[in-house]
């Protein structure tokens, strides 16, 4: 290993929270926060935003076929794989300010560091945001990253609509075109990065209860999203006697309770959400034919998730209420867990600012999870304060956000010497 360019000496925190700020007024509300939905004029602002940043930098910024932009800073050994850091700039429609951007401005510091320092390094480093990671306008979502990654493809992803019918394709070709006007180059085909990382805020209330400013994913969890159908018999609310009915509703029900008591024999880490219920026909006097319910279940584990998975089946064969069960899977992401390797850089690296942190695997979605099918991944996490995100009142503080951005900055200069 070479010595490090103590890169983490050259972090401006000032400049990294004027980015922060700067970043957080495109496409801002009134009511606080910001609407960046993806390929819309104000995320489309945001990556031009990143682009103009590339040419005081020494950077080079380049576009891909699915609008992912890159910000290239050239090694001594251009033919190395890039180490690549990034996240995403799109966001949901009522969104705060730091959710994906936070990232993708931290990894700005990094450019900012490696130029101040004059540093030179072997291997290329590239910041990378990806296409719609949020799927709040074209679902599903991490479109960029998953084509890049080469877990889906892209007559899938343009085929999708927004709710106005608008194709992704046709919104694309529109970003593409500004992208193209601004002066980045053009380079449509993925490639295979020599490591990804992705700082992100955490969206969850742990890091905040431990009073810690960063930490390390080292995965996340996998999950199954669940359609059931539980078929009964419509029939007259007062009429009908007890053992005569094949109620839809109180099925789902009784079915409900046991699948709940089958996900309470796993471990704490388990989560299992029903979010959508719905009944046919929808009369106050007639017993339910149809319910209609999803499950969304998750956990690191990819062995409790086939357990569960079978006690879930066994569970639709029974009879409940006389109704007869379907219970299908709509989508399975498998659960990731992040290069030993590139875990150990990361641990020490927040080791160095925070010696007591702890190691957490992420509830929620990011572009990291198909990026880790393509090469070594690994994330930082800093705190979002009561873990809310997703909603204008997202906040983080400054310090807090420094120190997790000096995390990177070490890791990145751990990484380019190793
Ligand atoms: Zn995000």
């Amino acid at each position: 290993m070479r010595e490090t360019l103590h890169l983490h000496q050259h972090l401006d925190g000032e400049r990294f929270w004027a980015d922060v700020e700067a970043q957080a007024a495109i496409g801002a509300l009134e009511t606080g926060g910001i609407r960046r939905l993806a390929l819309d004029d104000a995320d489309v602002a945001a990556r031009l935003w990143l682009i103009d940043q590339a040419g005081p930098l020494g950077c080079t910024a380049f576009y891909d076929d699915l609008g992912n932009v890159f910000l290239r800073r050239e090694g001594s050994e251009p033919e190395l794989a890039p180490l690549l850091i990034g996240s995403h700039l799109d966001s949901q429609p009522n969104a705060g300010a730091y959710d994906g951007a936070l990232g993708v401005v931290a990894r700005l510091a990094v450019l900012r560091a490696l130029h101040d320092a004059g540093a030179a390094h072997d291997r290329p480093v590239e910041v990378v945001a990806w296409t719609n990671e949020e799927g709040a306008r074209f679902a599903p979502g991490a479109s960029g990253s998953s084509w890049f990654a080469g877990t889906r493809e892209r007559e899938a992803i343009v085929a999708a609509e927004d709710d106005e019918g608008m194709p992704f394709g046709a919104a694309l070709e529109h970003c593409l075109a500004r992208l193209s006007a601004s002066g980045a180059a053009h380079r449509p085909a993925p490639y295979r990065p020599h490591a990804f990382l992705e700082l992100h805020i955490e969206q969850g209330p742990v890091l905040e209860s431990l009073g810690c400013p960063v930490c390390v994913v080292t995965g996340i969890q996998g999950v199954t999203w669940y359609e059931v159908e539980v078929q009964g018999q419509a029939n007259h609310a007062g009429t009908t006697p007890a053992a005569a009915r094949q109620d839809a509703f109180m099925g789902a029900h009784r079915l409900i309770g046991a699948l709940r008591e089958a996900a309470e024999t796993q471990d704490e880490a388990l989560r299992f959400t029903i979010g959508k219920f719905r009944l046919w026909p929808d009369s106050v006097n007639t017993i339910a034919d149809l319910a209609r319910f999803t499950i969304d279940l998750r956990h690191p584990d990819p062995a409790v998730l086939d357990t569960l998975d079978k006690a879930f089946q066994r569970l639709a064969e029974e009879d409940w209420e006389g109704c007869r069960v379907t219970l299908g899977v709509s989508s399975r992401v498998a659960p990731v867990a992040f290069d030993a390797a590139l875990l150990e850089a990361l641990e020490a690296s927040v080791a160095s600012e925070w010696p007591e942190a702890p190691q957490i695997v992420s509830g929620a979605f990011h572009d990291a999870i198909h990026l880790a099918r393509c090469c070594p991944t690994a994330m930082l996490f800093t705190p979002c304060r009561k873990g809310i995100s997703h909603h204008p009142d997202e906040h983080i503080e400054k310090a807090e956000a420094v120190i997790a951005t000096r995390a990177l900055v070490r890791a990145v200069d751990r990484l380019l010497a190793s």
